[in-house]
C-alpha cells in the first residue's frame, strides 16, 4: 500500500498535540508527538508510540521514564521547535515536575514512568504508569489532515 494513501489517512483522526519530554545525564529532550492514548485507568497507563530514528527512543529507552505534556492552543510554536519545524535554533524554557522537565504552560503535564515496552514494525510504544498530572485551564492546539487548527468558538460550548 502507498505511505501516502496510509498517512492521509492517519490524517482524518483529528487529535491534540503533545511533546514528549525526558531527560538524560542532565539534558532534556523533548519531541512533538500526536501518538498519545490513555490506556488504563487502574493502575493508571498511558502510551506514547516513538519512531525508530528519533532520538527519543534512546533516550526514554535509557531514562525509563517520560512526560506527556498536551499543547495549548497558543503552542503552535512549541509543537514546530520539537518537530524541528522551525528554521530558526532556539533555546527551549522546562519546567519542572517530579525532577523531570516538562513544558510550561501546556493544559497538562502527566509525568510517567516506564511501565513496559513493545516493538511494532518500525516504532516503539512506550506504555507509562502515572506518577504525576498538573492541569491548566485552556482550549487544545489540534492536528487534522497534516495541520494545526485548533477548537472553533461554537465547538467549546
Ligand atoms: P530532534 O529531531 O533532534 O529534536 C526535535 C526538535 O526539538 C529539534 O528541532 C531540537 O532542536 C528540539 N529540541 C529537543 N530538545 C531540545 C532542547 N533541550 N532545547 C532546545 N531544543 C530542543 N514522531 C513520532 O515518533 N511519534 C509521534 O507520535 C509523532 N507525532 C508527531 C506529531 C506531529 C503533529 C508532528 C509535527 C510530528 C510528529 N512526529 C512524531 C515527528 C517528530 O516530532 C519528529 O520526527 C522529531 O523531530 C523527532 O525528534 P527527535 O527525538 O529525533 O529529536
Ligand atoms: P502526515 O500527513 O505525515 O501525518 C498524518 C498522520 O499520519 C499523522 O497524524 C500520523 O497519524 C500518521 N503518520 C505520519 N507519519 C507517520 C509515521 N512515520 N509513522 C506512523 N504514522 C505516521 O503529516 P505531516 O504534517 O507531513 O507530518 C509532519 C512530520 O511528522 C512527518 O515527517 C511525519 O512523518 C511526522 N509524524 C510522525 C508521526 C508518527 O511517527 N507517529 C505522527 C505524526 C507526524
Amino acid at each position: 500500500m502507498d505511505d501516502r494513501l496510509f498517512r492521509n489517512a492517519m490524517g482524518k483522526f483529528a487529535t491534540g498535540v503533545t511533546v514528549i519530554t525526558t531527560e538524560l545525564d542532565g539534558e532534556a529532550h523533548g519531541m512533538t508527538a500526536n501518538a498519545f492514548m490513555s490506556v488504563s485507568l487502574n493502575p493508571k497507563l498511558v502510551v506514547i508510540s516513538i519512531g525508530e530514528r528519533a532520538k527519543m527512543l534512546e533516550k526514554i529507552k535509557e531514562s525509563g521514564k517520560f512526560a506527556v505534556n498536551i499543547l495549548a492552543a497558543e503552542q503552535q510554536e512549541v509543537s514546530m521547535l520539537f518537530a524541528g519545524q522551525l528554521k530558526e535554533k532556539r533555546e527551549a524554557e522546562f519546567g519542572r515536575i517530579k525532577d523531570m522537565p516538562v513544558i510550561k504552560e501546556a493544559l497538562a503535564n502527566i509525568v510517567c514512568n516506564v511501565h513496559s515496552t513493545q516493538v511494532a514494525g518500525d516504532h516503539t510504544l512506550f506504555i507509562g504508569e502515572v506518577q504525576e498530572i498538573v492541569l491548566r485551564e485552556g482550549t487544545p492546539l489540534t492536528f487534522f489532515e497534516g495541520k494545526y487548527g485548533q477548537l472553533a468558538e461554537e465547538q467549546l460550548v
